[in-house]
């Protein structure tokens, strides 16, 4: 625990200590130059690595962020007369206002859509600097004078020392942020959006926040840009700037700090290194060793293919040979960028951080912090009563896909404390009622009621907060994140910090009671010895009972398990028999979707049958094993469940 935190801590510090001492020991523009761009593209990564690697969104607008930022700045100088510290806190506050107003349209995209937002975004702003030419000067450019801070007029090394300490603070209030619910959040989101809105997480908003806090660090780091250069351009915020801090998240490593530090240090030096043509040769050289290194490693353990091995080592292979031959290295400035970005996607996709962290944590023995002892299952969830009262009630429900009647006209009443079972051969429409129900669908028609209240519709997120929780017939894991991290980010009612406490890191005490109550419930479904695993490397059983644990920590009234034994071995099977056994104990009503009529027979007080979309027999489960009309449906289906229902149902 301690060695843990002096190394991490102390690696800090010591990076921090040792470029501050740097202008005392070199008297050396050039190097000072090298060094204040570092720290500011430092801030600038560190803010698109929040979009690009936690979030996952390919973000080509925080080069314009920048552009905007430095603007700001120098326009804030020359036309108001801001001092320092004014200039930089009105260039942050425009990179969060043009954020939250690109966000709200742009997050409502996906994927390539979302990009060529932020890429429309970029080429608005670029054009807006440029022809905007009464208050930018347009493409003529813009002198900028470095204003006073606090009255005192900074030298170059000071103005490098305000840098790296600004670039501090936002190390330390992105790590506190970064590794409380929020970073949780991104990382959840990522991996699979509509679990985080179904736990409660607004998928949406956390977006909004992380794409609006990258774009206020865009913009902090293009006030400094405008003060270090004090001439600005708006081709500068281009193109090739956006594709050069995209090349610094990815090499560096994404998710990572430090990844942003490596990435703003050598996107602070190539432009530089290529100018020398020896140097650029050895680096060619370096990158292949890396690329022969990191592809064999890969092979040896199984866990490249041949080609994620092979097409960087022949990347870096043109490189070298480019590095060669060619006289101007300069003029080859993109296709060398391009080259590396390719190698770095495809070869290092945990860039060199993600790789180097394999081999630091094995060298110093880094063990992760120790796990806090669980929290009393009784205060994380505790027993309800379970007095049969009106739950749920479905009236005349329906949800058709065209001209497909997957749910026409289901009503039922789920009783507080019953295990209800819902049952029915394959495309009966199980999961589309739970689907509606949960929020995922809107309905065609129909009422749904929670104790006595309409349930919101269609919103996994708004149904989530009002105490029903599901599982996923088809895994919905976050699959990046622990076990224990994946029901930390579900729990309900934990986390009351106000942000500017988080960054302040002031939350330290919620997680620690958060990550108790999550082993409790890990507790409960058999997980402990797993906490630490990664939820995509533990066995498929274990990840189905993950799920269930996940939605446990929304300490739900009402519990909906979507086959949860579908491809369960027998031992887990039983298994996962007791644990519904314990969550029921606690008063927690549930709805179980199952196939293994025994599972049924076992657990549920009441069962109905749908078949069509419809309900065609409700009961106890002898009762409706014995109903014709039960029988006949699933004797009647073709597909392989009628194999595993079939001869229970008879026997
Ligand atoms: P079950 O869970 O009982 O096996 P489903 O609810 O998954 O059945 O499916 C019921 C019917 O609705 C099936 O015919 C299925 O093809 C159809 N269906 C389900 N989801 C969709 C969808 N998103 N789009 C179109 N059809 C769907
Ligand atoms: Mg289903």
């Amino acid at each position: 625990m301690w060695k843990r935190l002096l190394l991490i801590r102390g690696a800090e510090l010591a990076v921090l200590a040792l470029l501050g001492a740097i202008p005392l020991l070199v008297d050396n523009s050039y190097v000072l130059g090298l060094l204040t761009l570092l720290a500011i593209y430092g801030i600038l990564l560190i803010g698109l690595d929040v979009t690009v690697g936690y979030l996952g969104q390919v973000n080509l607008a925080q080069a314009a962020f920048l552009g905007l930022g430095a603007y700001a700045a120098g326009l804030g100088v020359a036309h108001f007369d801001f001092g320092m510290l004014a200039a930089l806190a009105m260039a942050l506050g425009v990179g969060l206002l043009f954020g939250t107003l690109l966000a709200f349209p742009a997050l409502r995209l996906e994927g390539p859509q979302f990009a060529l937002a932020t890429l429309s975004f970029s080429a608005l702003s670029a054009t807006t600097l440029n022809e905007w030419e009464g208050l930018t000067l347009g493409a003529q450019g813009l002198q900028v004078s470095r204003p006073p801070v606090l009255g005192m007029t900074l030298d170059a090394p000071g103005f490098f020392w305000l840098c790296l300490l600004l670039l501090a603070l936002v190390w330390l209030a992105m790590r506190n942020l970064l590794s409380s619910q929020w970073g949780r959040a991104f990382e959840a989101l990522r991996d699979s959006p509509i679990a985080t809105d179904a736990m409660g997480v607004g998928t949406y908003r956390h977006k909004v926040a992380g794409f609006a806090l990258a774009s206020a660090l865009g913009g902090l780091a293009g006030g400094l840009y405008a003060f270090n250069f004090q001439y600005l351009q708006p081709q500068s915020f281009g193109y090739d700037l956006m594709v050069i801090l995209l090349l610094g998240v990815v090499l560096g490593g994404r998710k990572s700090l430090w990844g942003a530090l490596v990435g703003a240090t050598l996107i602070a030096l190539l432009p530089n290194l290529l100018s020398n043509r020896e140097l650029f040769q050895a680096i060619s050289a370096v990158g292949l060793l890396v690329a022969a290194v990191a592809g064999a490693r890969g092979l040896l353990r199984k866990t490249t293919r041949p080609f994620q091995a092979l097409a960087p080592i022949v990347a870096m292979g043109i490189l070298m040979a480019g590095s060669l031959i060619v006289e101007n290295t300069e003029d080859w400035r993109k296709a060398i960028f391009a080259l590396m970005l390719f190698a770095v996607v495809v070869g290092l996709p945990e860039g060199l951080m993600g790789f180097a962290a394999h081999f630091l944590t094995k060298l110093f023995r880094i063990a992760p912090p120790p796990l806090p002892a669980a929290a009393a299952l009784d205060v994380v969830l505790p027993r309800q009563a379970a007095d049969g009262s009106a739950l749920l009630e479905l009236r005349d429900l329906k949800r058709y896909f065209g001209g497909v009647k997957a749910v026409d006209g289901v009503s039922l009443t789920v009783r507080a404390g019953e295990i209800h079972g819902l049952i029915g051969p394959n495309g009966s429409g199980k999961s589309t009622a739970v689907n509606v129900i949960s929020g995922l669908y809107v309905p065609t028609g129909g009422d749904m009621l929670l104790r006595g209240k309409a349930l919101p519709v269609g919103s996994l997120f708004k149904v989530a907060r009002t105490g029903v929780a599901r599982t996923f017939q088809n895994l919905q894991l976050f699959s990046d994140l622990s076990a224990v991290d994946n029901v930390m980010v579900a729990l309900r009612g934990v986390y009351r910090t106000p942000i500017p406490l988080v960054l302040l890191g002031l939350a330290m005490g919620e997680e620690q009671r958060a990550r108790a109550a999550a082993l409790a419930l890990l507790e409960l479904v058999g997980l402990q010895a797993q906490a630490r695993t990664r939820a995509r490397d533990l066995t498929y059983g274990d990840q189905r009972f993950l799920e269930i644990a996940r939605a446990l920590a929304r300490r739900p009234e009402l519990l909906i398990l979507d086959e949860p034994a579908a491809g369960l071995a027998h031992p887990d099977v039983n298994k996962l028999i007791e644990i519904i056994k314990r969550i029921h104990e606690r008063g927690i009503s549930i709805i179980l979707i199952e196939h293994h009529m025994d599972v049924i027979s076992e657990l549920c007080s009441v069962v109905t049958v749908l078949d069509g979309g419809r309900i065609i027999a409700a009961g106890t489960a002898d009762e409706v094993k014995r109903n014709p009309k039960v029988i006949e449906a699933y004797l009647g289906m073709t597909d392989d469940s009628a194999g595993a229902a079939a001869p229970a149902l008879a026997g």
